[in-house]
């Protein structure tokens, strides 16, 4: 099949300046991309690069795009090298017409809380609107004062509620010990990267640590590609695995992968506009993995309360909400998001 390639660069500024481990981010950059094949029926795709995960730059995919020209067959897509993994992404979702059948009709949505003390009067108003999984950025302030707060933040939860605890890999391997001894007796479903993905000997580390504690541990930052959840994968990795899909170059067949070793998954988002939040949550929704099992019949929530995230609302995904339904994922308009851009 032959394609019509249209792409469009966009530089977006945020709503507000997100305070990411990696420093402020003030403005999102990638590129859409727009696929119609010979009956007119368009696809779209985005590569929302994220240059610190070790993607490539918003530039290196618009190149890409511009040296496929307008007219491209399938084996031009599938020829773009593992380095462009996000724009393999979103050409991938937009050369897609038919895909597999939704697993669920429902997913829940993990809220996001602040770090530090502000996380305490955000709970009860989420917890009203029915939000039951929470990620509570730590390893943002003073260690003492934000393990001091753990108690006050599980006690906030509503009943059965789990709570997420994201330190972006701000601690050594003495502070991960100390807050996974502390997750083991608390709603804690998991303690995300406690350490660096790049520190030294990481990974014999982070296997240490979930060989050591009970409090499952989740792999983010560790996980920037293909290879590397393939790498975690061989190693057998007992914790959690959070998958950004467009940051998978062939993210269909990393998550075959996974369903069939049964890992624990967490769909997470990368920050996309419309277009992408389309195209990654379709694949959560097509997950049948782990989670369905009649050991753990409760899904894992979505990673993906972060929009309204875009100054320009017409490129938002879906605004948070406690669950997100299949006929959400399909109404997102990304097309709007498209000709915003324009
Ligand atoms: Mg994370």
């Amino acid at each position: 099949m032959i394609f019509r390639l249209d792409y469009r660069r966009y530089r977006q500024p945020l709503r507000t300046a997100l305070r990411t481990a990696h420093g402020v981010l003030a403005e999102r950059r990638g590129v859409l991309v727009r696929l119609e094949d010979g009956t007119g029926a368009a696809g779209y795709g985005e590569a929302a690069v994220l240059p610190w995960f070790g993607t490539e730059s918003a530039d290196e995919a618009a190149e890409a795009c511009a040296a496929l020209g307008g007219q491209v067959g399938a084996d031009a897509l599938a020829a773009i090298p593992e380095r462009l993994r996000c724009l393999r992404f979103a050409l991938q979702a937009a050369a897609e017409r038919n895909g597999p059948a939704p697993a669920r009709n429902h997913l829940p949505v993990a809220a996001l809380l602040p770090a530090g003390r502000q996380a305490l009067e955000k709970i009860g108003p989420l917890a009203e609107a029915g939000f039951r999984t929470f990620k509570w950025k730590v390893g943002a302030g003073d260690m003492g004062s934000e393990l001091g707060l753990l108690d006050d933040v599980c006690a906030a939860l509503p009943a059965g509620a789990k709570l997420r605890l994201d330190a972006n890999g701000a601690w050594s391997r003495r502070q991960a010990e100390r807050w996974l001894e502390r997750g083991a007796e608390r709603p804690v479903e998991f303690v995300e990267q406690p350490v660096a993905a790049d520190a030294r000997g990481a990974e014999d580390l982070l296997r240490g640590l979930a060989a050591d504690f009970p409090t499952p541990i989740a792999l983010d930052e560790s996980l920037a590609g293909d290879a590397d959840v393939a790498r975690w994968l061989g190693n057998g990795w007992p914790g959690v695995f959070v998958v950004k899909p467009s940051l998978l170059g062939d993210a269909v067949a990393v998550l075959e992968r996974l369903a069939a070793a049964k890992a624990k998954v967490v769909f997470s988002s990368a920050l996309e506009t419309a277009a992408g939040a389309r195209a990654a949550l379709r694949l959560a929704f097509r997950w049948a993995g782990e989670s369905d099992s009649t050991a753990s019949p409760r899904a894992r929530a979505l990673g993906f309360g972060v929009w309204p995230l875009f100054k320009d609302a017409r490129l938002d995904g879906p605004a948070a909400a406690p669950f997100l339904r299949v006929e959400d994922v399909e109404k997102i308009n990304v097309e709007a998001a498209w000709n915003a851009l324009s």
